[in-house]
């Protein structure tokens, strides 16, 4: 029986020695008899530290324990042990049968048990935990709709107030056509009209417009813009700009199609206008521009009919262009420089004038002698003026030459024979005045009658008149001829002031005018023809006499400035109006004296003083300019040059 069972089973004596076991104790651990269990079973040298066989053989008790036998392969094995004592005949314990069950399947399901449990737990756990999640999960979802509810709601409301607020017309229409919304202006214009067809509304047709688009709008899912004509109810049709858009649902799938209608009355009238401007505009431009091409060509047969020559020239000086009475006298020098052409030159004139042009933008006026390619020379009034271009920068110089050969010759011959007259009367002249003046003299002794006397007394004023008037003749023809010239020395101009002053003074003194003299202590002396100068100070100082009412006052002064010595002779006489100002200085140019004014006969008046004063004083490189106003006195400015 016990060589049957399958558990293994070992029997040990007191002394812990193997004594018998059966065929599956010995199929694991071999023939063991007589060996000690503890080294058998467990690989020890000693009695396991918890071996309860001496406890059975005290107490006779059976003993179940687990235990883990070592293998003889190694192999760790747990083994449920039933250790009951073996008596004998007398009932005293001989020996220990262990029964030893291999329980390596039970301790795994044990543990699969035990794994499985665990894992239910966890499990359980988990599923807790996840019930809590799915709870806090549907509660935030639930929050969410809640908060999108109300966010959709307002975002509504908000549509719907910017769709109702919005001047534009909106409406939305089903795929039959009906009118399912609409917004405040449809309603304000069209009343009513949910659930009515568009056609019928917007159109008043009974059936689908032909050109109705909403088949593209729906099938296409296309924005399509349009512009139309709307007819109001009051009958008034208005164009109008249409945006038809698909609306979708919430899988997308288009249900209506959202219409907005602008009102582009003002657009409309706004692209007219703009258009009738634009033509408008367009029609200036072809009338300028066929005017600017007929002044441009009356301006070119203009230029080229001009007998004066004219010439365009750049910055860099080239010449650009020229018309036609210059070619014929230069020949076709365009692209050349101005310098090269003209006087024949390689680099710019000395005295080129161009840069005052280019950069102050004045016209030049000046006077030039050329020699022509022929070799004949050319008195020219030159003009040169700048050319603007479209922003008004100076671009190019315009000079207008006149050929004033003609002119100057006969200049020339006209002061010839004031000269040669002068001349020639001066002679016989000379003889009548010294007769006539010996006359009034001897006759004042002869008892003549009065009227014989006064007819002397005009001859000899005539005679003294014609001197004078043929005196400054001379001198201004010989101004002009160039044969004066002028002896300038370091000399006192205040020295010559002072003589002509006492000179003049007695006639001041006839006519009881004030004459003063004001200059300072020390002036330097500057180069000066005496002579020449005290003709000047003799001129002005005659005229201020000459052109102020008795009783007025005449002021000189003498004034040294930076770089000239400034003379001013101030009067309180007639005045100069404004218009003869620049023309008092031009030969033989007397200015109106009001028929007021009482003017004494005895003054000559032959309109060269002035003239030849300003000749003199050009000759000393000084100035000389008024200023006055009628009834208010005049002053004469004059500069004079110090030296360098
Ligand atoms: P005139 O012999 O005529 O005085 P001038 O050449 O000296 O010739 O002067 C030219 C003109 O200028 C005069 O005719 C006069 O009209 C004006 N004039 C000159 N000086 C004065 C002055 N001090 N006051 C007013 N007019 C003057």
């Amino acid at each position: 029986m016990l060589t049957g069972i399958g558990d293994q089973i070992t029997i040990q004596n007191k002394a812990l020695d193997i004594i018998w076991m059966n065929q599956p104790a010995k199929d694991i651990w071999g023939d063991v008899i007589d060996k000690k269990c503890y080294k058998v079973y467990k690989g020890l040298d000693v009695p396991c530290p918890d071996c309860y066989v001496e406890t059975m053989f005290n107490e006779g008790r059976t003993v179940v324990s687990e235990q883990v036998d070592i293998l003889p392969d190694g192999r760790r094995t747990p083994i449920l042990v039933t250790s009951s004592p073996v008596r004998d005949a007398e009932g005293n314990i001989v020996a220990i049968v262990d029964v030893g069950k291999d329980i390596t399947e039970r301790k795994l399901l044990e543990r699969k048990q035990r794994e499985y449990a665990e894992n239910l737990e966890k499990i359980v756990e988990k599923r807790k935990e996840l019930e809590k999640q799915l709870k806090e999960y549907t509660e935030n979802l639930e929050k969410i709709v809640e908060e999108r509810t109300k966010a959709l709601k307002e975002s509504k409301g908000k549509l719907q107030a910017i769709l109702t607020g919005i001047g534009d017309q909106i409406t939305i229409q089903n795929k039959d056509l009906d009118i399912i919304w609409v917004n405040q202006p449809i309603k304000d214009i069209w009343g009513d009209v949910i659930d009515k067809k568009c056609y019928e509304v917007y159109k008043g047709l009974d059936a689908p417009c032909p050109d109705c688009y909403f088949e593209t709008v729906f099938n296409e899912g296309k924005t399509v813009v349009s512009e139309r004509v709307s007819v109001l109810l009051d009958g008034r049709s208005i164009p109008v700009l249409v945006t038809s858009s698909p609306v979708r649902d919430a899988e997308g799938h288009i249900v209506a199609v959202v219409e907005v209608f602008k009102d582009i009355t003002e657009r409309k009238l706004l692209e007219k206008k703009l258009k009738d401007y634009a033509e408008n505009l367009e029609k200036i431009v072809e009338e300028r521009t066929k005017a600017l091409k007929e002044s441009e060509e009356k301006l070119k047969a203009m230029l080229a009919g001009i007998g004066d020559q004219i010439t365009i020239q750049n910055k860099a000086l080239d010449i650009i262009w020229m018309n036609q009475p210059m070619k014929d006298v230069w020949g076709d020098v365009i692209g050349k420089k101005c310098y090269e052409a003209y006087k024949g030159l390689d680099e710019r004139c000395p005295d080129c004038y161009f840069e005052t042009v280019f950069n102050e933008g004045k016209t030049v006026i000046s006077e030039r002698v050329n020699i022509l390619p022929e070799g004949r020379r050319s008195h020219i009034l030159v003009t040169s003026s700048p050319v603007r271009d479209a922003e008004g920068s100076i671009v190019a110089i315009v000079e207008v030459a006149k050929d004033i050969t003609e002119r100057q010759e006969l200049e020339q011959m006209k002061t010839q024979f004031i000269n040669v007259a002068a001349h020639e009367l001066r002679t016989p002249l000379s003889a009548l005045k010294a007769h006539v003046e010996l006359l009034e003299i001897t006759s004042k002794n002869m008892n003549l009658p009065a009227d014989v006397n006064r007819r002397i007394g005009i001859i000899s004023r005539n005679a003294k008149r014609l001197a004078v008037l043929i005196n400054n003749l001379l001198d201004y023809s010989h101004l002009e001829a160039g044969t004066i010239k002028p002896k300038m020395a370091l000399g006192s101009l205040k020295t010559v002031a002072i003589q002509t002053v006492k000179e003049v003074f007695p006639l001041a003194l006839k006519h009881r005018h004030i004459l003063k003299l004001t200059t300072p202590k020390m002036l330097p002396f500057i180069y000066l023809d005496k002579e020449i100068i005290h003709r000047i100070f003799g001129n002005l100082l005659s005229n201020a006499i000459k052109y102020t009412l008795d009783g007025g006052t005449i002021d000189i002064t003498l004034l040294e400035e930076a770089e000239n010595l400034h003379v001013t002779v101030k009067d309180t006489g007639i005045g100069i109006a404004e218009e003869d100002l620049e023309k008092i200085f031009q030969p033989f140019h007397v200015a109106d004296i009001p028929e007021s004014v009482h003017f004494p006969s005895e003054f000559e008046r032959t309109g060269l003083g002035l003239a030849i004063t300003k000749r003199y004083v050009t000759m000393h490189g000084g100035k000389i300019w008024a200023e006055s106003r009628i009834g208010e006195g005049s002053t004469f400015h004059m500069l004079l040059p110090k030296v360098k």
